[in-house]
């Protein structure tokens, strides 16, 4: 394991007390990213549904250079329904794993016209049934487009951070969901995840945390620790 040349690492916890205060995490958080939102452009569900299929394995910056000329030739979901799937690899290709992506875009497409009335469903359930939309893609779309507090994204970061915070130690992001959703407030799984994405991208990055200019420092059991 090693160390940031400037900083001690803090006291390792006992097992007991490796849970970090969930309630300061959350104040400072909510202090240092008030207005923490989704960094995908959209307009509507679809939209946003789109932008977070071509997101996987993807920055958000390069999912944003594509998009506009995406919505612009596809302005509904009965565009993106019909076309070709050779047509869409084409203009979603920089975004990386372009064939299963285009597949699930229309896959997805083709679903809502034909099961849901050309309405992205509102519900996790109904969701979950369109092809590439597993829970991640699911809560992102119910929280920022809907307003729907369905779960907690667990992206990259989220997995990432709250490890290093002590919130969780499951191994996957479906059983972190479910630690986070057990000791997180429900009208704070929205912004969490926001906040939470911003603090990855800002500060707590994987390579190097910049744990000297952390908000959390004084909370987090890894403050200092380069791992
Ligand atoms: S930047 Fe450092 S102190 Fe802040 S959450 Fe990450 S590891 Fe912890």
């Amino acid at each position: 394991m090693k160390l940031m040349p400037t900083m001690k690492p803090q006291k390792q916890r006992s097992s007991r007390s490796m849970q970090a205060p969930v309630e300061q995490i959350l104040a400072g958080l909510r202090k240092e990213y008030p207005d923490a939102r989704c960094a995908l452009e959209h307009q509507n569900p679809l939209q946003l549904m789109i932008a977070t299929i071509l997101s996987a394995q993807c920055t958000d910056v390069r999912v944003n250079k594509v998009i506009p000329d995406l919505f612009k030739k596809y302005p509904s979901v009965q565009a993106f329904a019909n076309t070709s799937q050779a047509e869409l690899e084409e203009l979603i290709r920089s975004t990386g794993f372009f064939r299963n992506k285009a597949k699930s875009i229309i896959g997805a497409s083709q679903r809502i016209v034909n099961q849901y009335e050309g309405q992205v469903p509102r519900d996790m359930e109904n969701l979950l049934t369109l092809p590439g939309v597993a829970r991640k893609t699911a809560n992102v779309v119910l929280g920022t487009a809907f307003g729907i507090a369905s779960g907690v994204v667990v992206d990259t970061h989220v997995f990432r951070i709250t490890h290093r915070l002590g919130l969780t130690e499951a191994k996957t992001p479906e059983k972190v969901e479910i630690d986070l959703m057990r000791s997180i407030p429900p009208d704070e799984w929205i912004n969490f995840s926001h906040r939470l994405i911003h603090h990855g991208r800002k500060v707590c990055v994987a390579r190097k945390p910049a744990c000297e200019r952390c908000v959390l420092s004084e909370l987090c059991p890894k403050t200092g620790v380069l791992k």
